[in-house]
This record gives C-alpha cells, sequence and structure tokens, in this order.
C-alpha cells in the first residue's frame, strides 16, 4: 500500500493548518480561558509551512485546511495560498474562517487559489453574536458569507455549534436557509473542553437537532455522494438547493473513518484533535533537517493516532484549547 496510513489502516490524506492562535472574536465554547498568546518567532513561518506541506505531499496528503485561531488576522494569508497552490499532488486548499474579514479578502485568496470555505455563524441575532463572540461583527460575517459566493469559493458552508440554552432556539431558521437561499449549513456537536455539570448540559446531540428539523420542515434524505473530506453526514429537506450537515464528535463518533492530522501554528503535528499527543517539527525544520526526517516525524504523528477519542469518557487533560490547536 504507497501513502500514509495509521496503525489502524486508516490513510490519511488531510491535514488541517493552524496559522495563528491569535483570533478577533472570543467564542464562549472556544476561548473558555485566556492564556498568552504564541509569540511570533514560536510561530511557523509560510515558508516552514510551505515545507511541512512539500513533505507531507511527497507521503500521501491531497488537502490542506487552513484554520486558526482566526487565520484572516494573520498578514498575507493569500500569500500562504499561492505558495502551496502549486505544490505537487495538493488537490484542495480550503478555509475555516469566522468570516469577519471575508469581505476584504475572498477574492484575492480565490485568486491565490483557494476553492473553498467553512464560515462560523453561530446565531442571526446580532445582541446573542455579541454574547456568543464579545463581538459586534455579525454584518461583516454576512457581508463576508456573500463575498465568498460572489468570489465562487464553493460550496461556501456555514458551521453553527449548538449549545443549549443559547441558541438551540434558532436551528429553525439556520435549516431555513438550505430551502430558501441554498446554505450548505452544518451543525456541530459542542465538545466540552471544560469538565463540569454545566458545560454537559450545553451539549445538544445530533439527534435531537434532526429531530427538531424534521418535526417541522420535513424528512431529512441523506445526499449521495457525501461531499467533503470530514467528518459530516449530509442531507437535504425536500425542495431544498442547499445541504444541511451534521457532525457529532460525541453522540456519533466520528473517528472510524478519520483521514487527517494537524499542524499547530507552534509547529506541533497533532494526530487527533481530542488527544494531546504531538510531535515537534518546528525545532527540526529550524535546523535544517532532511526530507527524510521530516517525513519520519511526519509517519510517527500518523503511527500515534489513537483509534477513538476519549471525549464523554474521561477529562481532556486540556493542554490546548480550539483557539490553540487549530478547529
Ligand atoms: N476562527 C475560525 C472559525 O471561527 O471558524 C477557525 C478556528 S475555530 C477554532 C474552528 C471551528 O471550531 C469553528 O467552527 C468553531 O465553531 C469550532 N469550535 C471551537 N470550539 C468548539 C467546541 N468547544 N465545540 C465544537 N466546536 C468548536
Amino acid at each position: 500500500m504507497t501513502g500514509l496510513f495509521d496503525a489502524f489502516h486508516r490513510r490519511i490524506n488531510y491535514m488541517r493548518i493552524s496559522v495563528t492562535d491569535r483570533c478577533n472574536l472570543r467564542c464562549i465554547y472556544c476561548t473558555v480561558q485566556s492564556m498568552p498568546h504564541l509569540s511570533h518567532d514560536d510561530i511557523l513561518r509560510y515558508e516552514e509551512i510551505h515545507r511541512v506541506v512539500q513533505v507531507a505531499a511527497g507521503l500521501g496528503v491531497r488537502s490542506i485546511r487552513l484554520t486558526g485561531g482566526e487565520p484572516l488576522v494573520r498578514p498575507d494569508l493569500s500569500k500562504l495560498v499561492e505558495l502551496l497552490s502549486p505544490v505537487d499532488s495538493i488537490e484542495e486548499i480550503s478555509l475555516t474562517t469566522n468570516g469577519t474579514m471575508l469581505d476584504k479578502y475572498a477574492a484575492e485568496l480565490k485568486a491565490a487559489g483557494l476553492k473553498r470555505v467553512n464560515i462560523s455563524l453561530d446565531t442571526l441575532k446580532p445582541d446573542r453574536f455579541q454574547r456568543i463572540t464579545g463581538s459586534d461583527k455579525l454584518k461583516d460575517v454576512l457581508s463576508g458569507i456573500e463575498a465568498a459566493k460572489r468570489a465562487q469559493l464553493n460550496p461556501v458552508k456555514i458551521n453553527m455549534v449548538v449549545l443549549r440554552g443559547i441558541n438551540d432556539d434558532e436551528l429553525l431558521d439556520l435549516a431555513r436557509l438550505s430551502l430558501s437561499d441554498g446554505w450548505h449549513v452544518r451543525f456541530i456537536e459542542y465538545m466540552p473542553f471544560v469538565r463540569s455539570a454545566a458545560e454537559a448540559n450545553r451539549l445538544v446531540a445530533i439527534g435531537e437537532i434532526m429531530a427538531v428539523i424534521q418535526g417541522t420542515l420535513g424528512e431529512l434524505r441523506p445526499c449521495w455522494p457525501k461531499s467533503g473530506n470530514g467528518p459530516a453526514k449530509y442531507y437535504q429537506l425536500p425542495n431544498a438547493t442547499g445541504t444541511i450537515g451534521f457532525i457529532g464528535a460525541i453522540t456519533d463518533c466520528f473517528c472510524a473513518d478519520c483521514n487527517r492530522f494537524r499542524l499547530t501554528a507552534d509547529g506541533r503535528l497533532r494526530p487527533c484533535l481530542l488527544e494531546d499527543d504531538e510531535v515537534d517539527i518546528k525545532e527540526p525544520l529550524r535546523r535544517g533537517a532532511s526530507i527524510e526526517e521530516l517525513q519520519q516525524l511526519i509517519q510517527e504523528a500518523a503511527t500515534l493516532k489513537r483509534e477513538q477519542h476519549r471525549l464523554g469518557e474521561e477529562p481532556i487533560s486540556g493542554k490546548r484549547q480550539m483557539w490553540q490547536i487549530g478547529g
């Protein structure tokens, strides 16, 4: 078998790269504790990310997703996209963003080679947006979504993290956008990074979300072929032009089909989102490690992948939160 595989025979062909741990929002479920940010020198330079991608592509990685923090707060992100898009064997570069700065950058990102975007949007209500993100930038996100569509960064997917008592009364409003506006909306189960009864109560299971939508808007029919590289399962409402996706880290564990690993902004290869195992690649990169050595480190990271995450069974040791890992 050629390509990159983990110890459980899963093919690893997808790499998520966090380009910064900084963000211009403070989402209550993501920035649960404030911690010092990385310094400029701690963060991988674009040329260093490029080198890791070249080596990873040689091993079988085909798709790259840029994330953060908020990737667009890092200056000149389109320069990174321009560097990565000609890399041999890389078929797709995509971006996960909060959308607040997309109006400005969507067209230049597209011209640089970006294929598509996922945009986080947890509410359509300005006062609630302020409560969840600590900012009044809802309008910017909505114009960012329109800019992404105009720039043909398709399909533009909208990610909503569902939080009980906070935004779970907006499920139908978001789901309806797949009917009226052809949006691709994905509902994400909240992953409690901090263990407490209050946090556990915030979780709204995918089954519950689906029942609410089907109860009012009609049967959700599975979409085939499945779109995207990831753990979402896609459905359509009757007569919809858009889709509805569900990502259930807790109640519909996605590990069996996991095809990815992560590169953190400070140069650690992280095999699993929800486990703390990491392999340092920054130090070897900075001392001029050979391609073979870098290949070995990537292979080591793949080998460290766990069969399944343990979120829900035991506390996460939580060395890092989502904004530091690159969600
Ligand atoms: N700033 C970008 C954004 O907002 O999309 C990229 C980074 S953000 C960490 C990536 C994704 O992780 C977002 O869709 C966010 O909603 C999700 N996320 C963060 N914390 C989460 C949590 N505790 N449970 C579920 N999803 C979470």
